[in-house]
């Protein structure tokens, strides 16, 4: 897990979501858009269903851009000196 005076770039960093619902856009962070299946519309309450197809390569992009983010952020960053005595 990432230590507490690391920030979390997937947790902070949001994208714009559009809420069939009542047809507004919020902003809510990766981790909330690819970790979760549906999303609570702030606004109407009605489920943003982010399993249907409309969200698709909004789905893939979070998770893609998640995926990078954790690689940068859980790789040591002194790799090279970690030896085996
Ligand atoms: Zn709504």
């Amino acid at each position: 897990m990432a230590s507490m005076n690391r920030v979390d770039t997937g947790a902070v960093f949001k994208h714009p979501v559009h809420c069939f619902g009542c047809h507004e856009v919020f902003y809510f962070t990766l981790r909330e858009i690819a970790g979760a299946q549906k999303l609570a519309c702030p606004q109407c309450d009605s489920d943003i269903n982010l399993a249907d197809r409309a969200y698709e390569s909004l789905i893939i992009w979070a998770k893609d851009t998640i995926a990078v983010i954790d690689q940068i952020q859980n790789s040591p960053p002194c790799r090279a000196l970690q030896v085996v005595v």
